[in-house]
């Protein structure tokens, strides 16, 4: 049986990333990933926003193309299928099995879908998924989106020449992310750029905006089990439906999907006569309403996937939120198996301002820290917690504006015991800045404010800006100065 020092599972960005710094910093070893699918996503093009905040592109490659790039550390096209923790073995679908000194398990997340094998629902995760949902958009007028995080706000911004009705379980939009007040910023701005476009529209004018398919190598097999996908999926493809009209936006406040149903089962319902039969599918919600259209998104993020370790792990090593609990050096309760990205839950007390969401930048920074942490335990070396888990950052684009996250944006943990400081410009800019006892613990940045570095300094240094009061986001008064 072959003997490997380090075993990767998963090709997502946490398992590239710790490929990628085992091939850096233990280039002597022997290091194998194994991935489950034949195109990887790597991280591209970083950029350093700030000592926290970074920006990359993720762009798919293929096994071969990440052999190259990892050197040292081998690639396997097989899928790890279970773990013998006390003998060190991974088994893979082949029937290969892999004896390992130390274990990263990057297996990802499972979407989590409203409706399993109904035709009617899908859930986005992949090139693939994207690939079908742009497919049935092209015949589509109206749509349903159930979900009030992320993916669901990228594609309710981005979707044109089509009715969109938006499910949120919430009294307001994209709240995984932003407050009521930054929602409302973003709906006055897209209905003003909607009948803008509308008008255009009329006026037979061309869109401005020029959109592509997504650029992944179309020479690339096909896969069932790819990674998720990168940044900029929402805003790189084309989002048009059927209509020549832009399309209208409904919001189901608070509610989510009770049933579905066939248009047979709605005449049972007493659906209004003129919607009787009109759409393939009907959305029953627990407001009591239902709405038809042709197709229903599952937009209702991910669960962690850790069916490899179903069987090994003991009960006390997975958290409420059903992620793989690792410690301070990304190991779990199962001595030298380690594991990064999605599929695992911080159980360490983390610093003040730092919080997990299953996000790419933290996939990324985990899979490399993962990484030199299994290292430090090789050669006994102590390794300390990465700088980017001091502060949580997050930079991200929804309804076309650039939105920053730093530090508890929206008050996490602060029990409302806080103040809150905001300046606004609707169609311009949305800043919230949360601050308790006098120091900055949180901020939510829309537009292109240029604040995130002066935001992000004020809280890691903890620096008192009581005296300051408003002034601190007084837009005449240039705040840096102040600090300097
Ligand atoms: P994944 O990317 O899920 O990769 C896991 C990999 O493990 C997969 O390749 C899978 O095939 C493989 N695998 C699983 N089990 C096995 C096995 N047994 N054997 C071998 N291989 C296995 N985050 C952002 O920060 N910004 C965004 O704009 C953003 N947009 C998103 C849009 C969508 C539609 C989705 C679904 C997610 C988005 N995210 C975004 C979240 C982000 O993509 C994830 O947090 C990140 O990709 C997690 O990386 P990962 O490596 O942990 O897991």
């Amino acid at each position: 049986m072959a003997h490997y020092d380090y075993v990767i599972v998963g090709g997502g960005i946490a398992g590239v990333s710790c490929a990628e710094t085992l091939s850096y910093c233990a280039h002597d070893s022997r290091s194998v990933l194994v991935s489950a699918s034949p195109v990887v996503k790597v991280a591209t093009r970083f950029k350093q926003v700030t000592k926290v905040l970074e920006e990359f592109d993720v762009e798919e490659q293929s096994l071969d193309d990440i052999a190259k790039r990892i050197g040292s550390v081998g690639v396997l096209l097989d899928q790890a299928v279970s773990i013998s923790h006390t003998e060190r073995i991974v088994r893979l679908a082949s029937g290969v099995a892999l004896n390992y000194g130390k274990l990263c398990l990057c297996t990802g997340g499972k979407p989590k879908l409203i409706a399993r094998n109904n035709p009617y629902v899908i859930g986005i995760r992949d090139t693939e998924t994207v690939q079908e949902f742009q497919k049935r958009l092209q015949d589509a007028t109206r749509v349903i989106i159930v979900g009030n995080g992320g993916i669901a706000t990228e594609m309710v911004s981005e979707l044109e020449n089509v009715d969109v009705v938006w499910v949120v379980k919430h009294k307001s939009i994209s709240a995984t992310f932003v407050d009521a007040g930054a929602a409302e910023f973003f709906l006055k701005s897209w209905s003003e750029k909607r009948q803008q476009r509308n008008d255009e529209i009329q006026l037979n004018k061309p869109s401005a905006r020029l959109k592509y398919t997504e650029s992944s190598n179309s020479s690339l097999p096909s896969t069932t089990a790819g990674s998720a996908l990168g940044p900029d999926w929402a805003g790189n493809i084309l989002m048009s439906g059927k209509f020549y009209t832009a399309g209208s936006l409904q919001i189901e406040y608070e509610c989510e999907i009770a049933g579905i149903l066939t248009p047979d089962e709605c005449l049972v319902k007493n659906l209004p006569a003129w919607e009787n039969g009109k759409y393939p599918v009907y959305a029953e919600l627990t407001n009591g309403k239902i709405i038809g259209c042709d197709f229903i998104v599952s937009a209702t993020g991910v669960i962690p996937n850790v069916d490899l370790v179903i069987g090994c792990m003991p009960a006390d090593g997975i958290a409420v939120d059903g992620g793989i609990k690792v410690n301070e050096n990304m190991e779990s309760i199962l001595e030298d198996v380690f594991v990064a990205g999605d599929a695992c839950t911080c159980a360490w007390e983390t610093a003040p301002h730092w919080i997990q969401m299953r996000l790419w930048t933290q996939a990324r920074q985990m899979g490399a820290y993962a990484a030199r942490s299994m290292i430090a335990k090789t050669t006994h070396q102590s390794v300390h917690l990465d700088f980017a888990f001091e502060l949580f950052a997050h930079i991200t684009k929804f309804f076309g504006f650039k939105v920053v996250l730093l530090g508890l944006f929206n008050g996490q943990g602060l029990e409302k015991e806080y103040e809150i400081l905001l300046r606004m410009t609707v169609g311009v800019e949305y800043i919230k800045i949360i601050v308790k006892n006098g120091k900055v613990q949180g901020a939510i940045l829309i537009g292109d404010s240029d604040l995130e570095e002066t935001f992000e300094n004020l809280i890691l240094n903890g620096t008192d800006v009581a005296r300051y009061g408003e002034d601190l986001l007084n837009p005449d008064i240039d705040i840096e100065d102040y600090f300097d």
